[in-house]
């Protein structure tokens, strides 16, 4: 028997647990990873203790050896740029911190709430909203899903469930499965959402069990992933999103725009093509969130809106993303407008 084969069934392909906790967590292992020299990048050491370097190997795979612009390794590894201090830049640019995080709950907008469903991700991105964001007094412990279960059952307004977080999909299957259990005994919930970046760095996480808990419920599923380049995406994406959707859960993707990384029209276009090959649509472009750390990724507005309109004028009109900002206090995500 060819040894292949035997190693094959002796070891069969790693779960996203264990793919998770093979995680590169320092900058030295990355940069060696990828043949890179820590000097050509200037140092991030004080930004990497503040929130710390956190990539899933498989995502490393895709990044290219001895490239220090490779897009997926900016959005990934800590730069001494997230030390500086810019104007209009936050520790919390969207007021979360006062929307009433003591339930784990946020009810920013009508008709949907978001519900902090694991406090972790299994990426730290440079560019996130939340890296100041006090998830650790957040967490939400299974009493802690009680209250915010009877937040949700309390105002018949809310007809769908976004788990959010961190990362709902760090939560394990049978955690998820029974919190959607819980959601649909609801009776006005009538959709369940689910936005998640962990797919995306260890495909693995699309399980036959979470595609059974998205659609054994009488909730309309739907997943959002947050793809933000091309390169993040293979052939096994497109397999296992194939699945889910055969199942009848609805596949859309969000993205935010990022300085160097995708802001170019060829780069965004592409995006929107790789994504619908890869079963996705595309739904949100969102323009940075203005935290502190995260400007030298900041795209303009009119550069943001320029390239908008090359994708209107190169795109089908399904695959061109909504081009919006969070801004604090609106009712809704705020499209983008020419000036
Ligand atoms: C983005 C967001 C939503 C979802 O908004 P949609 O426009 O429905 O995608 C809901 N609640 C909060 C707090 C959000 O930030
Ligand atoms: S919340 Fe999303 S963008 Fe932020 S660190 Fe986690 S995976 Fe990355």
């Amino acid at each position: 028997m060819p040894i292949v084969a035997q190693t094959e069934k002796f070891f069969p392909l790693k779960g996203w647990g264990e793919v998770l906790a093979q995680s590169v967590r320092s900058s030295d292992e990355l940069l060696a990873a990828l043949e890179l020299h820590l000097e050509n990048l200037g140092n991030g050491l004080s930004a990497a203790r503040q929130f710390p370097v956190l990539v899933p190997r498989p995502f490393v795979e895709r990044m290219r050896k001895g490239d220090p612009r490779d897009p997926l390794l900016l959005q990934v590894l800590p730069l001494a740029a997230e030390d500086q201090l810019a104007a209009g830049f936050t520790v919390d640019p969207l007021g979360e911190q006062s929307t009433n995080v003591e339930t784990g709950v946020i009810h920013k907008y009508h008709g949907r709430v978001l519900l902090l469903a694991a406090s972790g991700c299994a990426v730290n991105c440079r560019y996130c909203f939340r890296r100041h964001f006090p998830y650790n007094e957040n967490r939400l412990g299974r009493s802690q899903w009680q209250s915010a279960l009877e937040y949700i059952a309390q105002d018949a307004s809310i007809a769908e469930v976004i788990l959010s977080g961190g990362d709902p999909l760090m939560l394990q299957d049978e955690r998820l499965a029974e919190l959607v259990e819980q959601i649909a005994t609801i009776p006005h919930v009538q959709r369940l959402r689910v936005h998640s970046r962990l797919p995306v760095v260890i495909v693995q996480r699309l399980t036959e069990q979470l595609t059974d808990i998205l659609t054994r419920t009488r909730l309309r599923s739907t997943l959002v992933l947050h793809v933000n380049h091309p390169n993040e995406l293979t052939p096994e994406h497109a397999q296992r999103l194939a699945l889910l959707r055969q199942a009848g859960v609805t596949l859309l993707n969000q993205t935010v725009l990022l300085k160097g990384v995708n802001d170019s029209a060829e780069v965004l276009i592409e995006l929107s093509e790789q994504l619908f090959n890869h079963h996705l649509l595309p739904y949100y472009l969102h323009v940075l969130d203005r935290v502190q750390g995260a400007q030298h990724f900041d795209v303009s507005s009119s550069e943001a809106y320029a390239l908008y309109q090359q994708m209107l004028a190169q795109l089908p009109g399904y695959l061109v993303p909504k081009l919006v900002r969070e801004e604090a206090g609106q009712p809704h995500k705020t499209p983008l407008h020419a000036f």
